[in-house]
């Protein structure tokens, strides 16, 4: 941005929804999953035909808690349940069932890492229930809007975050961390574009240093990490392009169009929203114990950053490692079963385990534009391969050709039979006198460089280790070749 902009400090806040993955929706027994046939998954209560009642899903309850012991709110023993109303043909009982003023979950945090490596606190507000509404689809004909209820009364939890980011960057990172959780947590299934996760940014700048909020403004339903960051950086400039021309921001809802990168007060008819809650009458006062709490807690899955910690203490990894492996679940999950299959379970194997996850392993998914569900080789060989490695038998640089060659193999048995093989054929060298063989031949082969490397070229170094490690074809102990090759370089000084 240019200096104009570097004067304001921008102030966000994040309102996320994220479906849960409950099997039913949150107030009858249809099934909650939105992608089956239109109109499929609907009853009379998610209809809202008159005289049914809604009866809360107590599975919903308990994934919201776990989202609430994951971001270290507390949780509130007695809610009540709100109606907000909701005037589009997409809901057709024309309210959502929602919490207003005692939400199940409040003052909680997420810790984000920053570019720099520092870590951030944002404050969590609050996390409470609601049903989603359904879909409106405007594209079959220019002159009928068709109606699909099967979202409509699909559970959600919407986690509303403190002001406290003050860039689009910090918005991402923190979307990312409320992402990551919620997916550890086995509640949510992290895909953005099909809209199981949806987020309002709520925004305003200041000059730096100010203390007084400005006015803010809300965009609604950005649906990708790169249209929240967008949408964010575009509503910043507008608002300070405001200021710039003496001119006062005001509250509106806004829509961001992302062919043009603008945002733009959404119509006025969208915008006159009156919510009128009131407290929804067909439900009786949710009382939680701290039983239930306590019983949630016992089975809460480990989130990112305790794994992370732990993968730090445990393996004895660094911290980029460990919040590397650990970024997505099933990376984290494929690790621990390549070292729980681990013969020697020291650091230094843990360490080369991780090297191979890191580098090799990566490589191949970066490459096949593949996840991890679908890559081919077995933990079991790869903790083969680690072992092999930590204990001297293959050296680390024969190991990236025996993974390559792994590649080959197509399951697990045939790929641990072709290992045995691997592991013969590259087996490491360390039998001096086999090297000092190779050494002698190298150096009379390259008497040029001999003769440079005597007269004071010492980089040259390199250049023999390299020779030798070939002509062993990666077999060579780098170790002793490094000894043999200063020993016979200086006999002959
Ligand atoms: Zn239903």
């Amino acid at each position: 941005m240019s200096s104009i902009y570097e004067k304001y400090e921008p102030v966000i806040g994040l309102e996320v929804h994220a479906q849960m993955k409950t099997k039913t929706k949150a107030f009858c027994g249809c099934p909650a999953d939105f992608h089956a046939p239109p109109n499929s998954n609907v009853c009379p209560v998610c209809l809202g035909h008159p005289g049914v009642l809604p009866v809360l899903n107590k599975e919903l309850i308990d994934f919201a808690i776990r989202m609430g012991l994951a971001t270290k709110c507390s949780i509130r023993e007695n809610t009540l349940f709100a109606r907000k109303n909701y005037f589009y043909p997409d809901l057709s009982k024309g309210y959502q069932i929602t919490q207003f003023e005692t939400p199940l979950c409040y003052d909680g945090l997420v810790n984000i890492r920053l570019k720099d490596r520092s870590v951030k606190r944002i404050g969590i507000t609050r996390i409470h229930i609601e049903e989603d509404a359904g879909k409106s689809i405007h594209d079959f004909s220019d002159d009928d809007t068709l109606v699909d209820f099967n979202r409509c009364g699909v559970p959600l939890i919407e986690i509303v975050s403190e002001p406290d980011m003050n860039s689009s960057d910090e918005a991402h990172r923190y979307l990312y961390k409320i992402r990551q959780i919620l997916v550890y947590l086995g509640i949510n299934d992290g895909n953005l574009e099909e809209g199981s996760m949806r987020c309002d940014a709520n925004i305003s700048v200041r000059l730096k240093g100010d203390s007084k909020l400005g006015t803010r403004t809300e965009i609604k339903n950005l649906n990708s990490f790169k249209n929240v960051v967008d949408a964010i950086e575009a509503e910043i400039k507008r608002q300070a392009d405001l200021i710039e021309a003496g001119e006062k921001v005001s509250y509106h809802t806004m829509t961001y169009n992302a062919k043009d990168k603008t945002t733009s007060h959404t119509r006025s008819k969208e915008e006159a929203h009156d919510y009128r809650y009131f407290p929804e009458p067909d439900l009786v006062r949710l009382h939680v114990s701290s039983e239930q709490i306590e019983k949630v807690r016992e089975i809460l899955p480990e989130p990112p950053d305790e794994r992370s910690e732990r993968f730090i203490f445990q393996y004895s990894l660094t911290e980029t490692e460990a919040e590397e492996i650990t970024s997505e679940k099933p990376l984290a999950d494929f690790f621990e079963s390549i070292v729980d299959q681990l013969k020697k379970k020291d650091d230094k194997t843990f360490k080369t385990s991780a090297n191979i996850f890191r580098v090799d392993v990566k490589r191949v998914l970066n490459e096949e534009k593949i996840d991890i569900s679908t890559f081919h080789l077995s933990p079991a060989v790869l903790a083969n391969l680690a072992d092999s490695v930590s204990e001297g038998t293959i050296s680390a640089s024969a190991s990236r050709e025996v993974f390559t060659e792994l590649l080959a193999a197509k399951d697990a048995s045939e790929q641990s039979k072709l290992f045995g093989e691997l592991e013969n054929k590259y087996r490491q060298v360390s039998g001096e006198s086999e090297i000092e063989e190779i050494v002698k031949s190298v150096l009379s082969e390259n008497k040029d460089e001999v003769e440079r490397y005597k007269s004071g070229e010492k980089k040259l170094a390199g250049f023999f280790v390299g020779k030798v490690m070939q002509a062993s074809k990666g077999k060579a102990n780098p170790k002793i070749v490094n000894e043999l090759l200063i020993k016979n370089l200086e006999v002959k000084l």
